[in-house]
């Protein structure tokens, strides 16, 4: 179970007031004691989070934001810290303490909750603690809540049942490539090793696409951009070439034009966000001016070389091909500017790091202030002159719409 990256499980968040059991609850459903619980208010500060296995559904995270409701400067901190897990939250939960029900607050939350389309579900804790038909007469002023306390067993495990079903409902199957060829197919994979790979091992679009090869019933064989035109003459028949999207010139160079070709991180799009919206971002690139700024995000943090995608290639690649003079801003793992409309462009990378739920959310953020998203694979194909061969295998099974 440990071995689910936390961006592939799906994020359950708890919310609510502050003193409204949500770190008891934390606890109850980790079965832990990860979160302080005390009758003091505000004493969560920062979000606690924990990956657990939440049976049926399988590996998640939780998290347990600071309460809403304390006035102070630290409190609007905490509020602020509450508001970037919305980002990455998949299924939230509200807590409504039964002594303290607030349900004004809770109605505001469920405004954000519709207005960000995030899946919750109202639980109305310390349900021992008041007599039963004052929790009835609560249960019935909001519908779908469910009374949960630590210290009632049979209400827990009604709650995580309803957590594990919501789950199931929510986790829908966005591979990479597995259902885009028929079982057998032969997929080469071209993965450099040159001074950007870590030293020793593959970078997570990597191992999950060799992993989703053999679920899907292919054949699969990973080579690096010096070997591969041996490796194309000794295999005779491949469907597929998937390459690091920094190859992408060299890897179109030796890959036969009958032979689909594309990159990790367009298949990354596909899994993690909106392809054709990611697509369409493209053509921004050519309608930059003089004095636009553009926005270079990803979402891991790594030592910067002098071969950095993000910091050296992209940037000389953007010069190279706009011939615009361009402000460019730099944003990496969890650090996202808010004012996002200052920007003429967004070029992001695949978001491997993140949960699909944070990578549409940051979709959604961009699109809402009409500002145009591309990344890095797109971006890439669309200055080599290759968009459109690297989108021929997914244009063809309908992934996006013709010359989006
Ligand atoms: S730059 Fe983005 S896609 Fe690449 S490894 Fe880091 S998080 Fe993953």
């Amino acid at each position: 179970m440990n071995a689910t990256p936390q961006s592939n499980r799906l994020t359950v968040s708890i919310f609510g007031r502050c003193n409204a059991g949500k770190s008891a609850l934390f606890n109850a459903i980790t079965d832990t004691e990860n979160a302080i619980v005390s009758g003091t208010p505000g004493t969560t500060t920062d979000p606690v989070s924990k990956s657990m296995e939440l049976l049926p559904h399988g590996p998640i995270v939780l998290i347990d934001t600071a309460g809403l409701g304390d006035d102070s400067a630290l409190g609007e901190a905490r509020v602020k810290k509450t508001q970037s897990v919305l980002n990455r939250t998949d299924l939230a939960l509200y807590a409504i303490d039964a002594q303290a029900p607030a349900l004004a607050d809770y109605r505001a939350f469920a405004q954000e909750f519709a207005r960000r389309a995030l899946p919750h579900l109202p639980l109305i804790t310390k349900s021992d603690t008041v007599p039963a038909p004052a929790l009835a007469a609560l249960c019935s002023q909001v519908p779908d809540a469910l009374p949960v306390s630590d210290r009632r067993p049979e209400e827990l495990t009604r709650v995580k049942a309803e957590i594990s079903l919501r789950l199931d409902a929510l986790r829908e199957d966005h591979p990479m490539l597995k259902d885009l060829l028929p079982a057998g197919a032969v997929v080469v994979m071209v993965v450099p090793v040159d001074s950007e790979a870590p030293r020793g091992r593959l970078i997570l679009p990597q191992v999950q696409l060799i992993r989703e090869c053999l679920d899907g019933g292919h054949r699969c064989h990973v080579t690096t951009e010096r070997t591969l035109p041996q490796a194309l003459r000794e295999l005779g028949r491949v469907d597929l070439v998937v390459t690091d999207s920094q190859a992408f010139a060299s890897v179109a160079r030796a890959v036969p034009a009958e032979i689909p070709l594309t990159g990790f991180s367009i298949l990354m799009a596909r899994q993690k966000s909106d392809l054709s919206a990611l697509l369409a971002g493209t053509r921004a690139v050519s309608a930059l001016r003089d004095g636009d700024r553009v926005l270079i995000a990803e979402t891991c943090t790594h030592n910067r070389s002098h071969e950095d995608i993000g910091r050296v290639k992209i940037p000389a690649l953007l010069q190279k091909t706009t011939g615009k003079s361009l402000r460019l801003d730099f944003a990496a793992g969890r650090d996202y500017p808010e004012r996002l409309e200052d920007y003429a462009l967004i070029i992001h990378c695949g978001g491997c790091m993140i949960s699909r739920a944070e990578m549409m959310n940051r979709l959604r953020t961009a699109r809402a202030k009409r500002v145009p998203v591309t990344n890095y694979g797109l971006f890439l194909a669309h200055c080599h002159g290759i968009l459109e061969r690297s989108m021929s295998l997914l244009r063809a099974a309908g992934e996006a719409p013709p010359h989006a």
